[in-house]
């Protein structure tokens, strides 16, 4: 471990481990490591498709069946694949340790709660149901038949999954619980987020506006950082994520 790292690394336990109330905010890159892709970044899924022509709500609704085919097949293949990371566990741990109180995520890939985390906002809606665009009737995704694209319900409609897409609104309960999540915390871990998708890129900003510390936790630079966050860690989440854990267990123990 490089020192500078080291000491970011033990800076974040101390700062959570002093924290009343922690709140995470997670983005696609928390889940490379379980195998899902990113949308922007090296090998994301933005630079083999163009997202405006196949994850639009517009783009959908014109042509269900290429969206089904080219985007949405291609996610539940990997989805099911999909397990939590030790990002996602170590987020757990946070928990149960009782400084984590809420995970704010925009991935619709379900690992946080696989991992186990208790209180998960999903901010983007969830990839693990499928809602019927006639008659609502729901059906879970991972035994959807994909014989037929685009898969149908019983009715004759077309299933569209649970997540929004471009274009739609954020279903309101999940932003406004997220907005006083936002402004309550004393901490906040940004994970795996490049921070370009608004609203979601606004809760760290409206964090530190209300007095808090904004950890960034990434494999890249961010526009939050230099900017919005105290400090980035930068790396991959599970390894990052662990050291941290450790660390905060170790000044526990003491
Ligand atoms: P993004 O694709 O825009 O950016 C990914 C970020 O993760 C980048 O900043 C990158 O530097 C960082 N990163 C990549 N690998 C990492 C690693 N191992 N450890 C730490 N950081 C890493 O992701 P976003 O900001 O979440 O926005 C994309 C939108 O796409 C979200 O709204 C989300 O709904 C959706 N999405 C979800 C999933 C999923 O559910 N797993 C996957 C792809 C996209
Ligand atoms: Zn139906």
């Amino acid at each position: 471990m490089k020192p500078n790292m080291k000491n970011l690394v033990k800076q974040a336990a101390a700062d959570l481990n002093g924290a009343r109330h922690v709140v995470a905010l997670t983005g696609a890159g928390i889940s490379v490591e379980s195998g899902i892709p990113p949308f922007r970044g090296k090998g994301g899924l933005w630079e083999k498709i163009d997202p405006m022509e196949f994850a639009h709500i517009d783009a959908f609704l014109q042509d269900p069946a290429k969206v089904w085919r080219v985007l949405i097949k291609e996610m539940k293949d990997v989805v099911d694949r999909a397990r939590p990371n030790p990002a996602h566990l170590g987020l757990v741990r946070l928990e149960e340790l009782g400084l984590l109180k809420a995970t704010i995520t925009q991935n619709v890939d379900g690992l946080h709660q696989m991992a186990g985390s208790s209180d998960v906002i999903e901010f983007h809606g969830n990839f693990a149901w499928q809602r019927c665009m006639d008659c609502q009737n729901r059906t879970e995704t991972r035994s959807l038949d994909l014989t037929r694209i685009p898969p149908r319900c019983r009715c004759g409609g077309i299933y569209r999954p649970e997540c929004i897409f471009f274009g739609e609104m954020i279903p309101p309960q999940h932003l406004s619980r997220s907005q006083s999540l936002a402004a309550q915390c004393d901490v906040m871990l940004v994970v795996g987020t490049s921070a370009t998708v608004e609203p979601a890129a606004y809760m760290p900003v409206l964090s530190k506006q209300t007095g808090s510390k904004v950890i960034e936790i990434n494999a890249a630079k961010t526009p939050l950082t230099d900017s919005v966050s105290d400090y980035l860690i930068k790396g991959q989440a599970g390894d990052i994520i662990g050291m941290i854990v450790a660390e905060v267990e170790k000044i526990r123990s003491a």
